[in-house]
């Protein structure tokens, strides 16, 4: 029998409060909670609440949530005070990104200056 994506996926769990995470926003479509292992200052991610793996999978009618989430993780950046001073959006997408968790997830990221090329 398949398993449903809430069995296998981290994030799925987070979104079902089946597992902890430090939530920062949530709406009924948007889940938006600190990284475990943060790599700046403030390191939040905002994922959506239906389970995708990457963005190789939002179907083109879906494709609103990804404008959903960049406009989120503004608001995010303005209220944890990062919003002038400067912030970056990642978006890891298969292999050689280095996605590792396979729901899709934007990290935002600031608090420090950043480094261009990332590695
Ligand atoms: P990726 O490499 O897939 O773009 O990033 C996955 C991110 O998820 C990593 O930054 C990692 O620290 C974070 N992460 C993995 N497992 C958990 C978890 O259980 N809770 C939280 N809050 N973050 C996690
Ligand atoms: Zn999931």
């Amino acid at each position: 029998m398949k398993r449903s994506p809430i069995e296998d996926c981290i994030f799925c769990k987070i979104i079902a409060k089946k597992m902890p995470a430090k939530i920062v926003y949530e709406d009924n479509r948007i889940l938006a909670f600190d990284d475990i292992r943060p790599q700046a200052p403030t390191h939040t991610l905002i994922i959506p609440k239906d389970h995708f793996a990457s963005l190789n999978d939002i179907p083109e009618d879906k494709a609103d949530i990804l404008v959903d989430i960049l406009m989120k993780a503004r608001r995010i950046a303005a209220d944890k005070g990062i919003g002038q001073s400067g912030y970056r959006i990642v978006l890891n997408t298969a292999r050689d990104s280095g996605q590792d968790v396979f729901h899709i997830h934007f990290h935002l990221l600031g608090g420090r200056r950043m480094a261009w090329p990332p590695g």
